[in-house]
């Protein structure tokens, strides 16, 4: 008889994706941050390629780091930001404080 061997071991014997869902989520960051060594990086990215899953949590977070990013550029300035604190501040007077 063959030996079908049972994927009891992480080990993919070259088919399939070298690189399975833990090590990808595992690792996302790194692989985002370009941190991981080429070789590794090939293999998560041959992975994103294949599973809808790393591949969509991949993708959200790149999207957060791109808003992340966005909003820093487009930081307020420490002047508006005064002017918003100093008209809460007024607000809360002009309400004056809930009674208790
Ligand atoms: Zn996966």
């Amino acid at each position: 008889m063959t030996a079908w061997k049972a994927s009891s071991g992480d080990e993919d014997c070259g088919t399939g994706s070298p690189c399975g869902c833990e090590e990808a989520i595992d690792r996302l960051f790194e692989y985002l941050d370009a941190e991981v060594p080429d070789a590794d990086c090939l293999r998560i990215a041959a992975h994103l390629a294949v599973c809808a899953g790393c591949h969509d949590a991949a993708g959200a977070e790149k999207h957060v780091r791109e808003l992340i990013r966005r909003s820093c550029v487009e930081a307020a300035p420490e002047e508006l930001r005064v002017r918003v604190v100093a008209s809460l501040s007024m607000l809360r007077v002009d309400s004056g404080p809930a009674t208790a």
